[in-house]
């Protein structure tokens, strides 16, 4: 399981890439998750200005 970025609500800003340490998060026009290197920190997802980030678990 690895986050989930809401690419409609991503604004590009980088916020969540700058915190993520296994460098699970790339950006491009809008951020997005390499699945393989996310830990599930969710540092992102306290750092996301946008709410874009979500982990799927959590909302099942
Ligand atoms: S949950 Fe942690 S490891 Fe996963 S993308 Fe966010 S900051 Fe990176
Ligand atoms: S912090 Fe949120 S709005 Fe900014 S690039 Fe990451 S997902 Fe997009």
């Amino acid at each position: 399981m690895a986050v989930k970025i809401d690419t409609d609500v991503c604004v590009g800003c980088g916020c969540c890439s700058d915190v993520c340490t296994p460098g699970a998060l790339e950006l491009r026009e809008t951020a997005e998750v390499n699945q393989a290197f996310c830990i599930e920190c969710k540092q992102c997802i306290d750092m996301c200005p946008a709410l874009a980030i979500r982990l799927p678990a959590a909302q099942e």
